[in-house]
This record gives C-alpha cells, structure tokens and sequence, in this order.
C-alpha cells in the first residue's frame, strides 16, 4: 500500500423511491482508497455496502434508485459524471468485480476460454494467441490444476470453488487497478472461503491491485484487510486501520460486531455474543443515531440527534456521541 490515494469517494448518497417512502442505502459515505490497498467493507444486510459499491462503478438501477449526491473520483475524474461508453471502459479493464456467484457473470453456454480471451482481447488489445496465454497464466496463478485443459470446459464442470477461483483470474487478467469482490466467499464451504481470501490476497498483492472487500462477516476481513469501514443504516459509524480497530474498538456496533466472532484462541469457549434487536427499516430513517434502540450504551441525545464524527490517531473517525464534547 502506498501513500496515493486512487479512489476517493466523497459524501457518496444513493437513495431508492418504494412505495413506503424513501430508502436512504447510502447516505453521505467518504472515504479513500490507496495504491495496493486492501480495505475492507462490514456491515450486516441492508447497511449499504454492496450498493456503496454499485454506486461505484454507476450500476444503480435508475429509477427506482438515484445517486443523489457526492463524488467518486477515480485519478480525480469523477466516475459518476461520466458518459456510459467512458464508464464501461473502467469497468473491467480499470475497475473489476467479483460477485458472491460467480455464475451471475459467467456465462453457462460459453466455455472458460471463450469468456477469458474475448475480455482480454478487448481490454488489452493483444491478439488471440497471446491473450489465451495470458488467461491460462493467470487461471494457473488462481490456483486452478492443469489449465491448460480446464480453459476449453464450461463452467458447470468447475465446483463452487474452482468457479470462483476463474472469477478472480478473469477479473485480474486486465491488470485492473481495482478489485471490488462483494462476498466473494458467502456462497462457499468454510473450508474453501479462507483459500480464495488467500488467493485474493497473495494474487492482488503480487499484481498491486487495490482490493475493495465487501463482506458481513468481521472474520473475513481481520487477516485480509489493511483497512476497514464498518457500516450501518447506510452510513459509515467507524473507520481506520483494521488492526487498531481489533485492538481497540470503539462504536458500540463494532465492538458487538467484534464480540460476535468466533475465537479459537481462547481456551475456555464463552457463549458467542449476538447484538440484541434488528437493523433498523432504513424507509424514512429520523435523524438520530439509528443504532440506539439496539446499543447498550444508548444516552437521551442518541435518540436525537445524529453523531457527529470523532477523530482519533492513524485517519481513525468514529460517529458516536460517546466520543463527542457536545454531548456534555
Ligand atoms: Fe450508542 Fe449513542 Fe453511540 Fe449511537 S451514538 S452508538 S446510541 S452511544
């Protein structure tokens, strides 16, 4: 990871129009994204971090849901202001993306190579021989056995898996700058999640791609990610580096996040903690913090009034009234 800042998302607000009323899923989200970095995105269903993502790379589908303010500035050129041919250009040549299935991206009627030489082609503008070299290369660095056979099979002949070990090959064979995988693990054996976060980690580190890792789960991200967003009701309540928020916690949904992951190294298994009550409906959300009704630390001014954000050393900024003066 190194100190330039490639991505910046800047008070990033995607709403939806449903019946019931308006559905903030992000609303007012910042943050960057450095050369080679791996960040990490936590939050339970429907916090808003796949479409924090969507909105990303300008995939909202419109209506009902609208970018209703902000900036993504990638290399300064704001992804979203810019014309559908400029943005499909970024998408899978600058900005690729895993998905929890790979089979909502391959196609069932094509073969592996088809799929992987028509992208590089495209993308990299090398001719058919090279880019079948090329995508056998990468189908070996994703650990896939014997590819230079596997390449001509059709993706209903690969497990769940191997599925998703090409997904990666192909989604890195255009040396993109970024990676967002959004749950690439969720739909897998618990055995085979912790060898594709290896294979993310070891390949995109090798290659110096900047990972976006969007996950529910606080295990997945503590031995893979350099940073971490945790959010909530569409909004981020705390960010910094992962292994100053696994030492030191400090939003309380975090810290119930964090209690609720299942540890090996302690001897005498305690009950796993779960956070009482539900997330919030996010329709017509009022302005207060939207995790009091479930925070054991809860105060009159929760209810409210939204938290101002907090900082702390190392870029950390928590949203808490905890941590603020004018609760006092
Ligand atoms: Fe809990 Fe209040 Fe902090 Fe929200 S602002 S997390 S309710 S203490």
């Amino acid at each position: 990871m190194t100190d330039e800042v490639i991505l910046q998302v800047k008070d990033l607000k995607t709403y939806f129009t449903v019946d019931e009323g308006l559905v903030k899923a992000v609303d007012g989200v910042t943050f960057d994204l450095h050369n080679g970095e791996t960040l990490g995105i936590v939050g339970e269903s429907g916090s808003g971090k796949s479409v924090t993502n969507l909105s990303i790379i300008n995939l909202i589908p419109s209506p009902p849901g609208k970018i209703a303010g902000g900036e993504v500035l990638f290399h300064d050129e704001d992804l979203l202001k810019m014309s559908d041919s400029a943005i499909r250009h970024i998408r899978g040549n600058k900005i690729s993306m895993i998905f929890q299935d790979p089979m909502t991206s391959l196609n069932p009627f094509l073969r592996i190579s088809n799929q992987m030489i028509e992208t590089i082609v495209l993308h990299q503008g090398l001719d058919k021989a090279a880019a079948k070299e090329k995508a056998i290369e990468m189908l070996k660095l994703a650990g896939i056995p014997a590819p230079e056979k596997r390449i001509d099979q059709y993706p209903h002949q690969f497990s769940g898996g191997m599925r998703q070990r090409v997904m990666i090959a192909m989604s890195l064979s255009c040396n993109p700058e970024i990676l967002i995988a959004d749950e690439p693990t969720s739909a897998l054996d618990v055995t085979i999640q912790a060898q594709i976060l290896e294979i993310i980690k070891e390949l995109t580190r090798k290659l110096g791609t900047a990972v976006i890792l969007i996950t529910h789960s606080l295990g997945v991200v503590a031995g893979t990610c350099d940073t971490l967003c945790v959010m909530y009701a569409g909004r981020i309540v705390e960010r910094g580096l992962t292994v100053d928020i696994f030492d030191d916690p400090k939003h309380p949904y975090t810290q119930g996040l964090i209690r609720s992951v299942p540890r090996l190294d302690k001897e005498n298994a305690e009950r796993l903690y779960s956070i009482q009550g539900q997330p919030p409906n996010v329709i017509d959300l009022p302005d207060c913090c939207p995790f009091y009704p479930r925070c054991e630390k809860a105060m009159e001014i929760c209810r409210k009034k939204y938290p101002a954000s907090a900082r702390f050393e190392n870029g950390r900024a928590v949203s808490c009234w905890l941590y603020s003066e004018e609760k006092k």
